[in-house]
């Protein structure tokens, strides 16, 4: 669910890109991110990897099992991609996938729209991953699934690959709590599925413990060892371990070293921004768990207790557009429009608007320079697997004097809060007095924060997580091998 670039050539977030002109193959990466991440893991294993795709089917450059050898120039790792029908999209992707499981595992249970079949299809597209990796797996093979959208795959593929292929799977939203998790209307199935993995990766120990504790109180036959933080179930084990994500973060400080005066002012330009201001900044896709809303709330409240800061504080948005099939996402980028122009419209002036807001796609050196030039980051989600962006402003802040506000609920929060300014986003008042604070930290109780937070975004960055990650796999293959 990274927010794409638009582009004319057919691409999907999983980075696999043929272009129906002149069949060659290009490769178009997404920003940042798994994505880019597994691009080189790939690259040395030399394996598959197996994702869907709704581009252009009339034009083919992948062999009959639609493969194709990426990248072009030097071919390392074989990309295959499914086909979905529009249906299967429909009911597999923004139906069961982004209508039941993401709203449930954000909290956000009155959002659940269970259509009939959605399931089903779900269950369908989990079985023809399943049979395209056992088409691939040897006695070998580590099989690697990402997120929420294969919750019923790995037992599946554990039925049909030899014993000793390794099952791994990473959840990277949030595990909700068990009260929660009981609104899932085929809870016991996902919680099997999961089990079907060797090893089981969450992004913080809370969501490893919710899992473990729902696992506890629905399936009485299961085994749970916590101080192991093991599950016995049906003649296998899983290992669940709590392994936040990083990003690249040397990449971001490289490119935000490298960014240059003109175009930081060609941005300011496109976007009419004063130079002389002080620069708040958002970035999210137009989801309703970023909590923008409630961000705009604060900053309401922050321009009417702060007169001083009128025509001297611009707050940017970006908002990338993402799932707009689902209607409950057209209503929340309504509402957050309405809102962005009535707070503009309440303190506004002929040359001031104190909310910047776009829907625009920003590239990766955009990110950086707005990164690098903010004094003040907004990260502030109702709920929150991990969350990127606020790790990527850190990396950028090169010059160590920017502030971050983030929500005590996002994932990052566990490795950053200490050092960020914390809000809980329904409170509009501790959230807009946060703001407030941020904008007159002294510049030494600024550089000591951001510097400390540099620390832990450097630390664990994205290969330090996918070390971890492979470190267990060969911990649980070692085990595997030794007990058999
Ligand atoms: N992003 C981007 N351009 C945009 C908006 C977002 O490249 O205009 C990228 C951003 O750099 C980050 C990702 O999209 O890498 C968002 O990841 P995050 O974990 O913050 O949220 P998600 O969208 O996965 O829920």
């Amino acid at each position: 669910d990274r927010a794409t670039p638009p582009s004319d050539v057919s691409t999907r977030t999983d980075g696999a890109v043929t272009e129906p002109t002149n069949a060659r193959i290009t490769v178009d990466e997404p920003t940042g991110g798994l994505t880019a991440g597994l691009d080189p893991v790939l690259q040395q294993a030399s394996g598959t990897w197996i994702a869907w795709g709704d581009g252009d089917a009339d034009f083919d450059v992948a062999d009959e099992h639609n493969c194709v050898a990426v990248p072009p120039d030097d071919p390392s790792y074989t990309l295959q991609r499914i086909d979905l029908s529009e249906e299967a999209v429909d009911s597999y992707y923004y139906g069961f996938s982004n209508c039941v499981l993401w709203p449930l595992c954000h909290g956000f249970v009155d959002l659940v729209n269970d259509r009939s079949n959605d399931f089903e299809w779900y269950r369908t597209i989990n079985e023809r991953f399943a049979e395209a990796v056992s088409e691939h797996a040897t006695a070998d093979s580590v099989v690697w699934l990402q997120d929420y959208h294969f919750a019923l795959a790995s037992r599946m593929i554990r039925d049909r690959v030899p014993r000793s292929t390794t099952v791994a799977q990473f959840w990277h939203v949030p595990w909700p709590t068990l009260a929660t998790f009981q609104h899932c209307p085929v809870g016991d199935q996902i919680l099997e599925g999961l089990l079907g993995n060797d090893l089981l990766g969450f992004h913080v120990d809370r969501y490893a413990e919710r899992f473990l504790e729902c696992v506890q109180r629905s399936l009485p036959a299961a085994a749970v060892d916590w101080e192991r933080r093991t599950v016995k179930y049906d003649g296998e084990s899983t290992r669940v371990v709590a392994t936040p994500m990083g990003v690249d973060a040397e990449s971001y400080d490289q490119d935000a070293r490298s960014v240059s005066s003109s175009q930081l002012s060609s941005l300011f330009d496109r976007y009419d921004v004063s130079r002389e201001n002080l620069i708040g900044l958002g970035v999210d896709r137009l989801d309703y768990t970023k909590g923008i809303p409630e961000r705009l709330a604060a900053i309401e409240r922050f321009l009417e207790w702060n007169p001083s800061w009128h025509d001297e504080f611009t707050f940017i948005q970006t908002a990338t557009p993402s799932r707009t099939d689902i209607q409950t996402y057209e209503q929340h980028g309504a509402l957050v429009r309405s809102e962005v122009e009535r707070i503009n419209q309440r303190f506004g002036t002929q040359a001031w608007d104190p909310i910047v807001y776009t829907e625009d796609y920003i590239s990766a050196a955009d990110l950086c320079a707005l990164y690098r030039r903010a004094e003040l980051m907004i990260v502030s989600p109702l709920a929150d697997g991990m969350n990127l962006v606020a790790q990527e402003y850190v990396a950028a802040s090169v010059d160590s004097d920017g502030t971050l506000v983030l929500s005590q609920d996002a994932g990052a929060h566990e490795t950053l809060g200490s050092h960020a300014l914390t809000v809980d986003p329904t409170d509009v008042s501790g959230f807009a007095h946060q703001i407030e604070r941020a904008v007159s930290l002294s510049p030494s109780e600024r550089h000591r924060r951001m510097h400390t937070l540099r620390n832990r975004v450097f630390d664990r960055d994205l290969e330090w997580w996918m070390e971890t990650q492979f470190d267990w796999i060969r911990y649980l293959r070692h085990r595997t091998s030794r007990d058999a």
